[in-house]
């Protein structure tokens, strides 16, 4: 069943945004060359700790970390650690909040440094604009596949895998709820949107294939053909006209 949140309800979801876009924000001013995941990591548990708010990813069927960082060919749910940025690389972090028993979840891909390649920048550009054109068709009325297929069609425009393993979700009493919001589907099908809907919308965009497959520390998910990979996200909320992004 999908909820139907209210405004307070909103307002509660939006608040927890705020915390994650001052945290991407932060992290993405101090990615470079030479910083490790773990530096990344440290920042996000300081901010976090002062907003008297909890990562929404630590414990999370066990995952380790408070944010998630996902290196190159990693797809998601990289573990911050030792890895060390390098100039060329592409890295995506994604950072979950709950504050005041709400949450909301948004990702975003930078380049380091400044050696990076033309095809690198690309990926990241297409996977933010099909973040974008996906928040268009998230209007009252519409139905959820619209979403999906504004994704799919965009990125497979561009010659891109368009992941199928993981896909976005409700979000807002919790981290996951009703729907599923695949980045994938037919026009015109799937449930119909409704103003209080809250969605987690995340384009994951490989260079290649669309294959992933999952280290063997049970997290980290990699492009199968081990090309470069990108994922933006933003929780938006259906209202009246355009949708609402919380984070
Ligand atoms: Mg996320
Ligand atoms: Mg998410």
């Amino acid at each position: 069943m999908i909820d139907i949140k209210s405004e307070n309800e909103l307002k509660l979801i939006s608040e927890a945004g705020e915390i994650v876009n001052l945290i991407l924000k932060e992290l993405k001013a101090g990615v470079r060359p030479g910083v490790t995941t773990a530096d990344l990591e440290r920042k996000a548990v300081e901010i976090i700790k002062k907003f008297d708010a909890r990562s929404a990813f630590q414990g999370y069927r066990g995952f380790p970390g408070v944010i998630c960082t996902s290196l190159n060919e990693q797809v998601v749910h990289g573990i911050p650690g030792n890895t060390r940025l390098s100039s060329g690389d592409i890295l995506s972090i994604d950072v979950g909040i709950e504050k005041n028993g709400y949450y909301a979840d948004s990702a975003l891909t930078v380049p380091i440094g400044d050696k990076i390649s033309e095809k690198a920048l690309s990926l990241i550009e297409v996977t933010e604009k099909a973040l974008r054109l996906a928040i268009e068709k998230a209007v009252e009325g519409n139905r959820l596949f619209d979403i999906s297929n504004a994704v799919q069609e965009f990125a497979e425009s561009h010659g891109y895998g368009v992941v199928r393993e993981f896909v976005g979700h409700g979000i807002g009493k919790s981290l996951h709820e009703d729907p599923e919001v695949p980045n994938f589907g037919r026009q015109g099908t799937g449930p119909r949107l409704k103003r209080g809907m809250v969605l987690a919308i995340e384009p994951m965009i490989n260079e290649g294939g669309y294959e992933v497959e999952v280290l063997s520390d049970g997290w980290t998910a990699v492009t199968k053909d081990r090309l470069l990979s990108a994922h933006f996200e933003h929780t938006v909320a259906i209202t009246e006209g355009e949708a609402r992004i919380l984070t």
